[in-house]
């Protein structure tokens, strides 16, 4: 069959089609691309192989239904025709192996028997990846011509381009975890910072808003914190806080959200906690941290809680008519009020905002 220049067109004309359905993924991709050379060539067994720590790896093939292969498989790489490919480093056409002089003894031909070949090295920044090729176990019936090595160099050079720009793309979607990481963590204490908070709280606010339910919000200040840096330095300070920070982590129950609020002051939201039960869980980590032995001193904290349940929340949006991140200002108003009280009342203790109850009728008013 004589190779005409229509069918070297025929490649380009199917290859941007291939290239362009982006949608149907690398995989779908690949095995039109395997197809295309399959008929391209007229040759039965089309691979995509990955050479690893001297192995042979098929990662893509196409086979006839009587052919048993399979991606996943491995074949040791000296025992194979990439091998001659690879070695070469170019484009290596064979077509009737079992009467060439240079490989009717190779390994390959002895294990598999495949009689025709063409294969291209694939490589990425120099190095190689891996290869690209097809054959058949019985002799080409026409020589392989220039056009037929255009046509494997170009596609290969589709592939390489696609193996690289996958795998910028994946570094680039890890490093955008990263960024998007170390944006909502304090960079000191490695908890979450406060844009994190109310990034995490504003939605719980709402949902509890909606559900009727109640929550507790307390800011929790280490005390004389400026004490410790003035008496032993800016970085027993540092040392401390994140050391509060960590204490602060592991006290605080599953469901519970601690950030660092700023400076030597941490958040603490604990949904679906009535007063009592936050005053409960504040005390056992106020108590926690006052046993911990972090600098030459006694550290101690004191927490103000601002607590809402069964629907008082509702009714404080209706009172304010605004946004739920409104609501979450004033509830951390409230849990600063209270942390003052905390603090006149001598430090080391916790103190819950005391609120007046509006009745439904005061409210309308309002
Ligand atoms: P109080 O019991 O009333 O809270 O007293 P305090 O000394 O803890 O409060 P004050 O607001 O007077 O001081 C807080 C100090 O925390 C002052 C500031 O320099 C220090 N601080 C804030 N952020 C950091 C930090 O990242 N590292 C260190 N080492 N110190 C910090
Ligand atoms: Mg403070
Ligand atoms: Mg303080």
């Amino acid at each position: 069959m004589a190779v005409t220049a229509s069918s070297s067109e025929k490649v380009i004309r199917g290859l941007y089609q291939i290239t362009n359905n982006h949608d149907q993924g690398f995989e779908a991709q690949i095995e039109q691309i395997l197809k295309m050379g399959l008929e391209r060539f007229n040759l039965d067994i089309g691979i995509l192989s990955k050479i690893e720590d001297n192995q042979y790896i098929v990662k893509y093939c196409v086979v006839p239904d009587d052919v048993e292969l399979t991606s996943g498989v491995e074949f040791d790489f000296n025992s194979t025709y990439c091998h001659i490919t690879c070695q070469a480093n170019e484009p290596t056409a064979i077509e009737h192996i079992g009467e060439d002089d240079r490989y009717a003894n190779h390994p390959a031909y002895q294990a598999f028997g495949l009689e025709s070949y063409i294969g291209m090295p694939i490589k990425l920044n120099g190095e190689i990846y891996g290869t690209l090729n097809f054959s058949s176990a019985t002799p080409y019936k026409r020589q392989f011509q220039e056009s037929d090595i255009d046509a494997i160099q170009l596609v290969t050079a589709w592939v390489e381009v696609e193996i690289i720009r996958r795998r910028q793309e994946k570094r680039l979607k890890e490093l955008n975890q990263i960024l998007e990481r170390k944006a909502y963590e304090d960079s000191l204490t490695c908890i979450p910072n406060r844009r994190a908070m109310f990034k995490h709280v504003s939605p719980d606010v709402s949902r509890i808003i909606r559900e009727q339910g109640k929550a507790s919000l307390a800011i929790i200040d280490i005390d004389l914190f400026k004490n410790i840096n003035d008496t032993y330095g800016h970085q027993i300070g540092d040392d401390v806080l994140k050391k509060v920070a960590s204490a602060l982590n592991e006290s605080k129950r599953d469901y519970d959200f601690i950030s660092r609020f700023g400076g030597e002051e941490f958040l603490l939201w604990l949904p679906n906690t009535n007063a009592q039960a936050a005053e409960t869980v504040c005390t056992r980590i106020k108590n926690n941290i006052e046993k911990l032995s972090l600098c030459a001193t006694t550290v101690t904290i004191s927490i103000g809680i601002s607590s809402y349940s069964d629907g008082d929340l509702q009714h404080l949006k209706n009172k304010q008519s605004k946004l739920n991140r409104l609501i979450l200002d004033e509830l951390i108003s409230e849990a600063d009020q209270a942390l003052y009280h905390a603090k006149d009342a001598g430090r080391n203790c916790v103190k819950s905002y005391q609120r007046v109850t509006l009745t439904n009728a005061e409210l309308a008013m309002c």
